[in-house]
């Protein structure tokens, strides 16, 4: 059976663990599909005081995390989790996106190590494989980025989503790279707002034809950049054309 097996290492571990005991990866961890072990970094800092940040060499404001101890965290869980590659998280890393989250769920194990203060000890990057970013932003740690790799990667590991939907067909991933179409539930009509008659007429193909156009003005209106690498099809364009009475 798929699993996905990850060790976080941070000097923060509770900021992890919070977030990942609950609901759905809370769920996939009871039911062992997801394995993560979040490690404390500062358990591998030596002394008294577990020092785990120094001052820069050079001067400048703020604190750099040592290298002996984020070092000695990533060759422990190396042991627990052999051939597993190695994510350090830092704003100049690659972008986090659908395929590098599909790429750790099929690999099946991964160590992320979360940066703190000013950043990590540029020594560090010898233990490293990759290094992942969350965004053109400066985060005051690396832990939210972590937890959104294996949230992202989680989501691929069958039976992680509690239906027989799978990533495969949410955005960026299915279609062909589209966004996703609008969802509705119940009311039907709220403050003056209807649902669109096609999702209550039962028409399947119909429904199908709506949320395949919508998933394509949705892209093409906010995300220009997916929609120029698309090939849309014939049917496609007829579509972006169509009324909802005529689709
Ligand atoms: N001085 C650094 C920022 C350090 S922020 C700089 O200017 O680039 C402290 C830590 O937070 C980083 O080491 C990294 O691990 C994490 N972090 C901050 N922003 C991030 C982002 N956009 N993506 C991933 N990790 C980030």
């Amino acid at each position: 059976m798929a699993k996905l097996e990850v060790e976080i290492l941070t000097l923060f571990p509770r900021m992890c663990t919070g977030y990942l005991g609950e609901s759905i990866l809370g769920k996939a961890q009871e039911s062992g599909l997801l394995a993560v072990h979040v490690a404390d970094v500062r358990d591998h800092a030596s002394g008294k005081h577990r020092v785990a940040d120094d001052a820069p060499y050079g001067g400048g404001a703020g604190m750099v995390m040592k290298p002996e101890p984020l070092i000695a965290a990533v060759e422990a869980a190396r042991e627990r989790l052999p051939g597993a590659r190695v994510f350090l998280t830092s704003p100049r890393g690659v972008r986090l996106d659908q395929a590098l989250a599909r790429q750790v769920a099929e690999e099946g194990r991964a160590i992320v190590a979360c940066g703190r203060y000013e950043g990590v000890d540029e020594r560090v990057r010898s233990v490293v494989d990759v290094e992942v970013s969350l965004g053109d932003f400066v985060l005051t740690g690396g832990e939210l980025a972590a937890l959104a790799l294996v949230d992202a990667a989680a989501r691929f590991i069958p039976g992680v989503l509690g239906n027989a939907s799978s990533a495969g067909e949410e955005s960026f991933s299915g279609e062909g790279g589209l966004l996703e179409h609008p969802h509705y539930t119940r009311p039907p009509s709220y403050r003056g707002m209807k649902v669109p008659e096609v999702l209550l007429s039962g028409d399947h193909r119909r429904i199908e034809r709506w949320r395949r156009r919508e998933a394509l003005r949705v892209t093409r209106e906010r995300r220009p950049d997916l929609f120029a690498r698309l090939t849309p099809t014939e049917q496609d364009l007829r579509l972006l054309e169509a009324a909802d009475d005529e689709l």
